[in-house]
Parts: structure tokens; sequence; C-alpha cells
């Protein structure tokens, strides 16, 4: 495995001795024994977790796995901000293991520190032993949240509402989504932001609020229809299309523009009208349970064993999409499908380079593919290790022009939730992502991932840069269009 090009110019701490039983004293986390915010100092109790969703339970080969020599080091945002051990991949598995081990109990200040981690999985990809910190840091705060250390009424409520009462609830989802598109296109939103009643809403909502997405007028099954051939009926592959809870709102054009790839490409596309969310929100955020419930409905919604391959366009979903088969390995009814649905997930970029799709031979129409850049999600290359095949798909545009992006494996702050929850972590990497950008001199950023793509765009916007942001495979059939 290759190490990122950045990650002998950092100084890499001094490299301890590999110990495959407990960690070195001095990566042992300095607050084992130090109170928690109620002022309460934890013994060894139970880490506050159970089940497949403990750090305590946890396959411990998964936790030993960590030799603590820091090559990851460098590549981790949040360690490279605050140069803190405990900001870093190692001091974080450290923690871990020490819940673990029964050496501490997950605190609250165990719980915030598994949360101001993006999750963004760069340290994956720098680290020679293969540790899989995306089990890890699921776990972790997983153990965090049954351990309820983070516990607020507001937090709690939002939680509640989000997680469980709207992200498991795909109509209800778009009935909320209709209500805000009427709100955006009829000029009330222009009305409150002009009349500043945003203040209303307090000051962290209304920081917030200039980044709401603008939702689509028509929604993906309003654009897809549920069995699509391509024109020449000349059907190569059957693939199930995924149009996800967020990009199902506000992506739908992309959506689209995939099943127009495929389409293009002689695959039989199957697009349900209703889809349940990933869960992949609720995996990266403690709630396994649900994330385990919500693969069920999807395995429901697809003949997983009729189809070639399962699609997404969106990195963060594809991320976790693809451990379906780890996630419900102990489900005697689910265990098969998931197994099945596993292999045959696919990243569309993935995909298209597999089959080998068919370059385009015109340029897309009214977008400025001469002067482009390519930011990578973190999900698509650390998560899911694809990298080239974006680039294939792009180069294989007429007059597409792709100038390299310094850092475009680093994460833009996006991380899920994670530019709501820590929105000062997440800006101070939006700047230098957007730094890098204007370094280039693109006018056009193609990006893998709606949550790096509302992230760039809402940055570029509020900085008065003018950025046109777009999937690759939009690009793609945008070129197809053309012909
Ligand atoms: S997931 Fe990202 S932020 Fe978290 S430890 Fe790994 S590199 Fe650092
Ligand atoms: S996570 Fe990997 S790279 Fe980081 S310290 Fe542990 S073994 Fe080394």
């Amino acid at each position: 495995m290759s190490l990122p090009s950045d990650a002998l110019t950092n100084p890499v701490p001094a490299r301890p001795t590999a110990n495959p039983g407990n960690p070195p004293a001095e990566f042992l986390p300095p607050f084992n024994t130090l109170p928690d915010a109620d002022g309460h100092v934890h013994g060894h109790g139970d880490g506050g977790s159970h089940g497949h969703d403990s750090l305590r339970t946890l396959d411990y080969a998964v936790i030993q796995q960590c030799m603590h020599c820091g090559f990851c080091l460098p590549t981790c945002p949040t360690y490279d901000a605050t140069k803190k051990e405990r900001n870093s991949p190692r001091g974080r598995i450290a923690l871990m293991r020490a819940i673990a081990d029964g050496q501490m109990d997950a605190t609250k200040t165990f719980a915030e520190e598994m949360y101001f981690c993006l999750g963004c999985l760069a340290c994956t990809t720098a680290c020679p032993a293969g540790v899989d910190y995306a089990q890890l840091f699921e776990t972790a705060r997983a153990t965090a949240e049954h351990a309820g250390v983070l516990q607020s009424p507001s937090r709690d409520w939002t939680r509640r509402l989000l997680l469980k009462g709207l992200f498991t609830r795909p109509r209800l989802l778009r009935a909320l989504g209709r209500m805000l598109r009427i709100y955006q296109a009829s000029g009330a939103q222009w009305l409150v932001r002009k009349l500043g009643l945003t203040k209303l809403l307090g000051s962290r909502l209304a920081k917030l609020e200039p980044q709401t997405p603008q939702v689509r007028a028509q929604f993906s099954h309003q654009l897809i229809q549920p069995v699509e051939k391509p024109a020449d009926d000349q059907v190569k592959y059957r693939v199930g299309l995924l149009t996800g809870c967020v990009q199902d709102l506000v992506f739908s054009d992309i959506n689209r523009d995939t099943a127009d790839a495929l389409l293009a490409n002689g695959c039989e596309v199957h697009t349900p009208p209703v889809q349940a969310c990933c869960g992949s929100l609720h995996g990266h955020n403690g709630e396994p349970g649900t994330a385990r419930m919500l693969a069920r409905r999807l395995l429901d919604t697809f003949d997983v064993f009729k189809l070639d391959a399962i699609i997404t366009n969106a990195a963060g979903c594809g991320s976790h999409l693809k451990t379906y088969n780890r996630l419900l390995a102990d489900d005697k009814q689910y265990a098969e499908r998931a197994a099945e649905w596993s292999r045959k997930c696919k990243d569309i970029n993935e995909f298209l380079v597999e089959i080998h799709f068919r370059a385009p031979t015109a340029a897309p129409a009214g977008i400025p593919v001469d002067q482009l850049t390519y930011h990578e999600a973190c999900h698509l290359c650390h998560g899911q290790k694809i990298t080239a095949q974006p680039r294939k798909i792009l180069k294989s545009i007429p007059g597409l022009k792709l100038t390299e992006l310094s850092e475009s494996t680093w994460c833009c702050g996006s991380a899920g939730i994670y530019n709501i929850v820590q929105p000062e972590m997440s800006q101070q990497l939006l700047e230098r992502k957007l730094k890098h950008i204007d370094k280039t001199g693109a006018r056009t950023v193609a990006t893998a991932n709606p949550g790096c793509h509302l992230q760039i765009a809402n940055g570029a916007a509020a900085r008065g840069k003018a950025l046109h942001i777009a999937h690759p495979v939009s690009l793609l059939a945008a070129a197809y269009r053309a012909e």
C-alpha cells in the first residue's frame, strides 16, 4: 500500500515498540481517570454498551491490529489541526482499546473525542497494518451513545427526530422536502433572509441556515421509471439503482444522469420508486440497530439475486452499503442476501469502468469542463479505494481538461453531519480546500458525494466565487446527450 505523498513530509512522532498486547503506557489516554463534565470520575465499569455494538464485545483482533507506528498521523486532519495525540487515529484507537480492556469507561470526554473524529478514513489509506478504523469508529460511537454520556434534552430530541423519525420514513422525508421546496421556490426563503428573520432561529441555527440545500422540483421517482431499458433494447446488464434520501430530494438530477449513463452502456435499470435511506447516517452516528433495520428494508426492496449490480452514486452511502454483509452477518434471515448485496454493490464510477463504458464523442454543452479539477470524496478514495475510475471517466470526455488538485484526498469538512455538529473544524477544512481549488484556476469541480458537493458549493457561494460543481457521471451523461 503506498503512502500519501505528504506522509513523509510531516513529522511523525517517535515510533513506539510494536506491541501485540496492551498499548504502551504513553499511548494510553491521559484522561482515563479524568472527571467527565459532570465531575464524575469513572471506574472500571461495563463501558456502557453491550452486544455486537460495543468495544467490549467487538472481535479483539480488530482492536489489537494497531501497532502504534504513527504512519496515519500526518494524514489525519484533526491531528494536523491540533497536534494532540488524542486527536489522532492512534490516540483514538488507544482510547478504544482502553475501554475494550476494561481500563476505562466510555466517558463524556471519550464520546466528544469520537465525534471530533471526521470518520474520513484517511488513516485507513495510510495504515500499513490494515486497521479497520471504519468498524472501530462506528463501534466506538455506538458505545458512546449506549453509555448516554452526551445526553441532553435538545440533543436527544434532535437525534430522535432526525435519525429515527425522519430518515427512517422516505415518504415523510419527501413530504418535508416538498414543503421546503415551496418555501424556497415561492420567494418566502428570500424574504425571510432579507428581513433578517433567520436571527430568530438562534445564533447557531442562523449560521447554518444559508447552507440549507435547494430542493429539486422533481424527485427521483418523478424523473426515473421503475424499469428503463436501453434505446436499442440490447440488454447487457440488469442493475438496481439506489436513489438515496438527501440525494433523492436535492440531487435527483444526478440520479437521472446515473440512469442515463447506465442506459447508454447497455444496462436495464431497476429503480424502485420508494427506497429507504441506506442507514449510513445511522451507522456512522452510533445507531447500529436502526442501520440494520434500514439495511433489511433496502434488501427487501431489491431482488439482489436477479440483478448483476446494485449501483450507488453517493460515496458516503456506497462505503456503508458495501458493509451490509458485516452488519447483518448474524441475521439468519438476511445474512445470505446481505453477502450477495455486498458482492454486487458498486459505485457508479467503479461499475462503468468495470464494464468498459463507452467513451462519449461530444463535449457536454454549457458546462465549463475545459477548466476542471477533481475533489475526491473521503468515502470514495479512502472508504472504497476508488481513485482511478472517476479520473478515467472524466478524461474520456471530449474537451475536458483535468487539473489535479493538491490534497485532493483531504476531507473538505462535510463528513456526513460534521459540518453541522463541528462547524469550526469543518470551516477550517473547507477554507483549505477552497484555497487549493483556487490555485487550480478551475471553474468546475467534479466530486462524487452529495455532502462534498453541497459543502464546496456553499463555501464558494459564501465567498462570492463562481464555481460549478458536478458529479463525474453527470458530465458523462451530458456528453452522451450532446452526441
Ligand atoms: S477517520 Fe479521519 S479524522 Fe478520524 S482518525 Fe482517521 S484520519 Fe483522523
Ligand atoms: S492505525 Fe495503522 S498507521 Fe495508525 S498507528 Fe495504528 S497501525 Fe500505525
